[in-house]
């Protein structure tokens, strides 16, 4: 339970009987950026104390009549739960009101019954609206972790911005979600992709090489538009811009990106006001979407691609049992080191 930023505990919680849904028995969970805001506390309204975690992969322990799965069987979840019933659900959005500040695996706070609403911890409640979609037995459960970036790249790369084949795709940012959009561009028939990282983010870069990028470009020793213009000879067709906090990267989508292409903007800026010439919109005629998470196509795409997919292995580079968690989050943060960093994943 992480009781204030920075600060874990071993705690042991009661388990209710449950009148509906059910619970989770936590095979592994990985950390992903948001988790890494939350441990540092950079997060705008998350409410402590809480348990951390929104990339789970279990299995069913207990199944009330609203669990369509049986005792037993692999799921990941997906971390937004949707009640259907608010207005931000009923509008389709990912963003549901039900629960306050964020109704999301992971930043629920643990005042709520039944507490257990985070992937670092042995169970996880199953609430009757979660949406659980069953995952091989074959892969082991870290690298079942990688689902959830991999939807993710799916709906922001493919889905969002409707990716036609033989179209281009520059990804910003070479995190597990870039890497995951990457991945789903190429399979969804894209013509080219590139993708930029920092100068520290080598073996990353490498890694997108190895995954099939036409281009890598080191963004603090390159021109990105010079590389792409040398690359490709035209502009891309879609920018998705998967950085981490950097909010130089939305101009740079929304310059690099040809007349009439679509941006889709799937990273926070902390919040931060930046100056911004709106012109560039109209006189590109530019369609620029806002993503939030993955939609349940991007998990049913997922999970079987991670079925069929053995480069995935490689995207899961580090893990650590739950009594690890504090270093967990510091390697997700790349605080011990970035070599050979790729995603980070906590296991049971
Ligand atoms: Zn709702």
């Amino acid at each position: 339970m992480l009781v204030e930023p920075r600060h874990f505990t071993l705690t042991e919680l009661a388990t209710p009987e449950l009148e509906d849904g059910g619970w989770l028995a936590v095979e592994a969970t990985g950390i992903s950026g948001a988790d890494v805001q939350v441990w540092k506390g950079d997060a705008a309204d998350v409410l402590y104390p809480l348990i951390p975690g929104h990339e789970v992969v279990g299995r069913v322990a207990e199944a009330g009549p609203t669990i369509p799965f049986p005792v037993g069987t692999r799921v990941v979840v997906e971390p937004r739960i949707r009640c259907g019933e608010c207005h931000r659900c009923k509008q389709n959005l990912a963003t549901c009101v039900r629960r306050k500040p964020s109704n999301s695996y992971g930043f629920i706070p643990s005042s709520e019954p039944p507490a257990l609403w985070g992937g670092l911890a042995e169970l996880l409640y199953i609430d009757p609206a979660a949406r659980l979609h069953p995952l091989t037995d074959d892969v082991p459960a870290e690298v079942g972790t990688f689902v959830h970036p991999l939807a993710a790249g799916h709906t922001w790369a493919v889905e969002l911005p409707s990716l036609q084949p033989g179209e281009n795709v520059l990804i910003l940012g070479p995190g597990p979600r870039g890497l995951a959009c990457l991945i789903a561009a190429k399979v969804a028939g894209a013509g080219w992709v590139g993708i930029t990282g920092l100068t520290h983010d080598k073996d990353r870069l490498e890694l997108a090489t190895r995954l099939g990028a036409d281009l890598v470009i080191d963004a603090e020793q390159e021109d990105v538009g010079g590389a792409i213009a040398g690359a490709v000879g035209s502009r891309p067709d879609i920018v998705v811009d998967v950085t981490s906090d950097d909010p130089e990267a939305v101009f740079t989508a929304l310059d690099l990106v040809r007349s009439g292409g679509r941006v889709i903007l799937a990273s926070t800026k902390g919040n931060r006001a930046f100056p911004f010439l709106s012109d560039v919109l109209i006189a590109k005629q530019l369609t620029v979407r806002g993503a939030m998470g993955a939609t349940s196509v991007g998990y049913q795409w997922a999970t079987k691609q991670l079925e069929t997919d053995p480069r995935i292995d490689d995207l899961v580079s580090h893990q650590f049992p739950l009594s690890e968690s504090s270093r967990a989050l510091q390697a997700a943060a790349g605080l011990l080191g970035r070599e050979e960093l790729i995603s980070v994943a906590v296991t049971f």
